[in-house]
């Protein structure tokens, strides 16, 4: 089946005892089995079968080979967050005195997991220029376990050659790592990039409604675990093949840290994906269209969106996600008073910390998401003070276009 097909029927033909169309949520904790000896055989591994929901859980299992299916990864882990997914990964793949390299200009609370939290276990990342390809090959070392970065970095919007990337991974014989969080596999599918493992945070594009958190970790079968850096995945590997990452994510970290998902969010999850191709394009539409309109706006300091053609990641927006930006832009007003009147004068778009929704979406960073960082630290990771991030929704344009024109007015009336 095609992209936009799988999105509706990838992982569930209908339930075969009652007939419901929509996958049913299986809101239980635990799964009985009448013997005492096929419980223990599930336990095992010696049969087929769900254990207990902070395992796996048939609303979850559905969601898993959807995403799997759309990613055309190898398998899946659906989990709570999209933090609940990065930060099983890497503690899955890392140890004290390993090492992590990541790109700067990336989502903040990545930062903060692999600074502050990993920090305190030993785990140091460094943290390299996302559009400079050499730099990650001269942070690479024998302590590098793996290599970290998003598709389009949010908010700094670089967008990084994956493919070279990749390549510096590969002969580093470590894994590279992609937040496919902003373009979701509609607009690029990592994998042909060379990247090993996919991450999502659900809670934006995918579920695209903010009506529910949630984070998936797709192996996408590129990288060889029968002959990779990782003692204990090798050996797994020895029983279960290449699924040895994802099997022992499942029966060992993703177990022990209860990063789950509620089955009524892995359906809400579900349903998203559904309509994530058609949205897809109209938030890039709109997204293409906004960023030309501020752009020609003569009060507008500046507008950074990856899919202008005068872009200088244009040619890479070309070769990874076949032309298209995605729905995220930033913009500048010159200062913060300026940012904070034209939020304040917005009546269609909310004010608030998420991206991916069908509304059109406004944030201040620098005041908000980024409010721990201090201002070198913010300028590092490409947040300014005069900085809007706008995830721009599937309204129609013309709505859009309006409230942004007398939002902008009104920030220079009411800061003359
Ligand atoms: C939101 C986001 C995350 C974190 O996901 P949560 O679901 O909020 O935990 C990770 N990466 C990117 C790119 C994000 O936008």
């Amino acid at each position: 089946m095609k992209p936009d097909t799988l999105s509706i029927h990838g992982g569930f033909a209908g339930d075969s005892i009652s007939g419901a169309t929509a996958v049913p949520i299986c809101q239980t904790v635990s799964y009985a089995y009448k013997t005492a000896q096929e419980l223990a055989d599930v336990f095992h591994g010696k049969a087929p079968g769900y254990i207990y929901t902070r395992i796996a859980n048939p609303t979850t299992t559905a969601l898993e080979v959807r995403l799997t299916l759309l990613e055309d990864g190898i398998g899946c882990i659906a989990t709570s967050s999209g933090m609940a997914a990065i930060a099983s990964v890497v503690m899955s793949l890392t140890r004290a005195g390993d090492e992590i390299i990541a790109a700067t200009g990336i989502f903040g609370g990545t930062v903060s997991l692999f600074e502050n939290t990993l920090g305190r276990f030993a785990v140091n990342t460094n943290f390299v220029d996302a559009a400079d390809t050499n730099q990650f090959a001269k942070a690479v070392n024998d302590r590098t376990k793996l290599l970290f970065i998003e598709t389009i970095g949010n908010p700094r919007m670089d967008v990084p050659d994956i493919q070279a990337i990749a390549d510096i991974a590969h002969k580093a014989n470590v894994p590279l790592v992609v937040d496919n969080t902003v373009t979701t596999p509609f607009l690029i599918k990592p994998v042909d990039f060379g990247a090993d493992i996919v991450v999502h945070s659900t809670s934006k594009f995918i579920n695209g409604h903010g009506t529910a958190i949630g984070g998936a970790i797709i192996d996408t079968g590129n990288y060889n675990w029968r002959k990779g850096a990782f003692d204990d995945i090798k050996d797994l590997s020895e029983r279960v093949g290449q699924l040895a990452f994802l099997a022992n994510l499942r029966n060992l970290i993703y177990r022990d840290l209860g990063g789950c998902p509620a089955p009524m969010n892995s359906f809400l999850m579900l349903q998203g994906l559904e309509t994530l191709p058609g949205r897809m394009v109209k938030h890039d539409e709109n997204a293409k269209q906004l960023a030309q309109f501020l752009q020609a706006h003569p009060k507008v300091s500046w507008v950074n969106y990856p899919g202008l053609t005068d872009s200088r990641f244009n040619d890479r927006v070309i070769k990874l996600f076949a032309g298209r930006g995605g729905g995220l832009l930033t913009f500048g007003l010159g200062d913060k008073q300026r940012a904070f009147s034209f939020i304040d004068s917005l009546k269609l778009a909310k004010n608030l910390a998420n991206l991916g929704d069908a509304k059109t979406l406004v944030v201040h960073p620098a005041s908000t998401i980024f409010h721990e960082f201090t201002i070198a630290e913010q300028n590092k990771m490409g947040v300014t003070e005069d900085m809007v991030r706008v995830s721009v929704g599937i309204e129609d344009f013309e709505d859009i276009k309006a409230d942004f024109q007398q939002a902008i007015e009104r920030a220079f009336k009411e800061t003359k």
